[in-house]
C-alpha cells in the first residue's frame, strides 16, 4: 500500500473530507497484471451473461442513488438534485451497453469467391485506461467503463483527484465482475500518466481539458496505442428573434449555469439578434437573480460552489478582463458567501468576440452576450474558435434550424432544448474538442478492434499463384 495520500476537499466549505492513499507505481504494475487475468476470465462470458452483470451493476447503483448522490455532492459541490439525476443516467448507460453489445459481434462482407466466408469479428482491445474529470465523475466514467466492459475489455479507471470517493463506492457496489476486471487507481496526473505509459495498457479513453488531452494523446501516440479524447469546449448559443425571449433566456441561463457552469458543454458564448437583445438581457437578469445559491446538499439549491479556488480564479480573471475592456455587468459578478468556492451567476453585455471570455474555456456560471445583426453573423462567430463540442440554437424557423444543423461545426447541435444527452446517440467534439466519440454504437466501437477472417472451405491450389507466364492472356487470371 502506498504511503502517499491526498486530501479530498468539500468545495462548499473548503474543509477536508477524507485523506485517501495515492496508488503507487508498484500497485499500478500489480493492477495491470490482475487486469490481464480478469480479461481472460471475462472472455469466457457469453453476451447475455455480460449483459446480466451490467444490469446488476445498474440496479445496485439505482438502489444506492441517494447515498451516491450525497457523496458526489460532498466532494464535487454539484447540487444534490443534479447528482441524483447523474446516478440515474449512469445506471441507464450500463443498461444500454449491456444490451447493444449483444446485438452483434461483427458482420459478413461479400466474400471474394462464392464458396468462401468472410467475417469481420469485433474483439475487445484488451486493458483500457479510463481517465476522467471531476464534474460528472460517475456519468463520464460510465460512458467509458460500460461500453469497454460490454465489449469485453478490462478497465483501469482513474477518477479525478478532486472526486475519488463516489467512484470508490461504486467500485464496491460492482459485484459479479471477474477479479481484476475493473480496478480504480487513485491520484492526480502522475498516476494518469503512469497508466497511459504502462506497456500493459492497450488503449486510453480520456475526458478532461484540452491541455491535458494533448499530453495524453502524445503519450499514447508514442506508444502507438489508440486514444479516445473528450476535451473542453466553448459552446455557442444562438438566439433568433422569432422565439419567446423569456423561454430562451431561461434556457440560456440554465445552459450556462448548470453545475456552476462546469459542464464540458456549458454554453459560454451567447449571440442574440439585435431586435430582442434588451429583452433577453432583462429576462436573463431576472432569472439569474431568482436562483438559489448555497449549500448543494439542500434540495432547493440551484447553484452550488465551483470545484476549487483555481477554477474560481479563472472565472474572475475572464470576467475582470472583460469589464476592464468595456463590457458591462448586468447581474452577478463576484464571489458569494464567506467560505467555499462560490461564484455568483453572472450576465455580461457589451462583450466583444475578441475578449478572452469569448475565446477560452471559462468553466464558470457566466452568460456573456454579443448582439448580432442576423444568423449569418451568429454562425460566423459561433464557428470562430478552435473548439467544437456542442452548439445551441433557439428558433422556430425550420429553414434556420436546418442551416444551423448543416453549418455549425460541433459534435452536437441542440435546437430549442439545450444540453440534453442521449445514450443512444454519439457524443464528442469536432475541431480541438476531441478525437473519437462516446455513446451510441460509436461509443462501443471505440473499444473494439476489427478482425477480418477469410475462410475457404476447399483446400485447392489457386490459379493465380506461381508460376506466372503460363497463361497467354492475362485477362484470364482471376486475381
Ligand atoms: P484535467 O484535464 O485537469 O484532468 C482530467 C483527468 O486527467 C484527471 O483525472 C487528472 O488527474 C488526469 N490527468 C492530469 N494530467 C494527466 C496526465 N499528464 N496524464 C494522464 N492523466 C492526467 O481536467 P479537469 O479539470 O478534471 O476537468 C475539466 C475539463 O474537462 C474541462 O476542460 C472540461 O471541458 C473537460 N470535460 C470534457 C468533457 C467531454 O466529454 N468532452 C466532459 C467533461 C469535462
Amino acid at each position: 500500500m502506498s504511503d502517499r495520500t491526498m486530501q479530498v476537499i468539500n468545495p462548499a466549505t473548503g474543509e477536508g473530507i477524507e485523506e485517501i492513499p495515492i496508488t503507487s507505481r508498484e500497485e499500478v504494475d500489480a493492477a495491470v497484471e490482475r487486469a490481464r487475468d480478469g480479461f481472460r476470465e471475462w472472455q469466457g462470458y457469453a453476451g447475455l451473461d455480460r449483459a446480466e452483470v451490467l444490469h446488476e451493476i445498474s440496479t445496485r447503483m439505482r438502489g444506492h442513488a441517494d447515498e451516491l448522490a450525497e457523496i458526489m455532492t460532498l466532494e464535487g459541490g454539484k447540487p444534490f438534485i443534479e447528482n441524483r439525476d447523474e446516478v440515474t443516467w449512469t445506471a441507464a448507460c450500463f443498461d444500454y451497453y449491456g444490451e447493444i453489445a449483444r446485438d452483434s459481434v461483427g458482420y459478413l462482407p461479400a466474400p471474394i469467391e462464392p464458396q468462401q466466408l468472410a467475417l469481420v469479428v469485433k474483439e475487445p482491445v484488451g486493458t483500457v485506461a479510463c481517465i476522467v474529470p471531476w464534474n460528472y465523475p460517475l456519468l463520464l466514467a460510465a460512458w467509458k467503463v460500460a461500453p469497454a466492459l460490454a465489449a469485453g475489455n478490462a478497465v483501469l479507471l482513474k477518477p479525478s483527484e478532486e472526486t475519488p470517493l463516489a467512484t470508490r463506492r461504486v467500485a464496491e457496489l460492482m459485484q459479479g465482475l471477474p477479479d481484476g476486471l475493473l480496478q480504480v487507481m487513485y491520484g492526480a496526473g502522475e498516476v494518469g500518466s503512469m497508466l497511459v505509459r504502462h506497456p500493459g495498457v492497450d488503449m486510453v479513453a480520456f475526458t478532461g481539458s484540452q491541455e491535458t488531452g494533448r499530453k495524453v494523446g502524445m503519450a499514447a501516440a508514442e506508444r502507438l496505442i489508440p486514444a479516445n479524447l473528450e476535451l473542453g469546449g466553448k459552446d455557442p448559443f444562438i438566439i433568433c428573434d422569432d422565439v419567446d425571449v423569456e423561454v430562451a433566456a431561461q434556457g440560456a441561463v440554465w445552459a450556462a449555469c448548470l453545475n456552476a457552469g462546469q459542464v464540458c458543454t456549458s454554453s459560454e458564448r451567447f449571440y442574440v439578434e439585435k431586435g430582442i437583445a434588451d429583452d433577453f438581457l432583462e429576462a436573463s437578469r431576472e432569472f439569474v437573480e431568482s436562483l438559489n445559491i448555497g449549500d448543494p446538499m439542500d434540495r432547493s439549491t440551484d447553484i452550488g460552489p465551483m470545484i476549487n479556488a483555481s477554477g474560481r480564479e479563472k472565472v474572475e480573471r475572464h470576467v475582470g478582463e472583460a469589464l476592464d475592456d468595456g463590457a458591462t455587468l448586468v447581474a452577478g459578478g463576484g464571489r458569494w458567501g464567506e467560505r467555499g468556492f462560490f461564484y455568483k451567476p453572472t450576465v455580461l453585455t457589451g462583450v466583444e468576440p475578441s475578449m478572452r471570455v469569448m475565446r477560452e474555456e471559462t468553466f464558470g456560471p457566466v452568460v456573456p452576450v454579443v448582439e448580432v445583426d442576423g444568423l449569418d453573423e451568429a454562425i460566423r462567430f459561433a464557428n470562430s474558435v478552435p473548439f467544437g463540442l456542442g452548439a445551441n440554437v433557439y428558433t422556430r424557423d425550420l429553414e434556420k434550424m436546418l442551416r444551423c444543423m448543416r453549418e455549425l461545426r460541433a459534435g452536437t447541435v441542440w435546437i430549442n432544448d439545450p444540453l440534453t444527452d442521449n445514450d443512444a446517440a454519439p457524443f464528442g467534439g469536432q475541431k480541438g474538442s476531441g478525437i473519437g466519440r462516446e455513446l451510441g454504437r460509436e461509443g462501443l466501437e471505440a473499444f473494439q478492434e476489427s478482425k477480418h477472417v477469410h475462410i475457404d472451405p476447399k483446400v485447392e491450389k489457386k490459379d493465380w499463384w506461381y508460376p506466372y507466364g503460363k497463361d497467354d492472356d492475362p485477362a484470364q487470371r482471376t486475381m
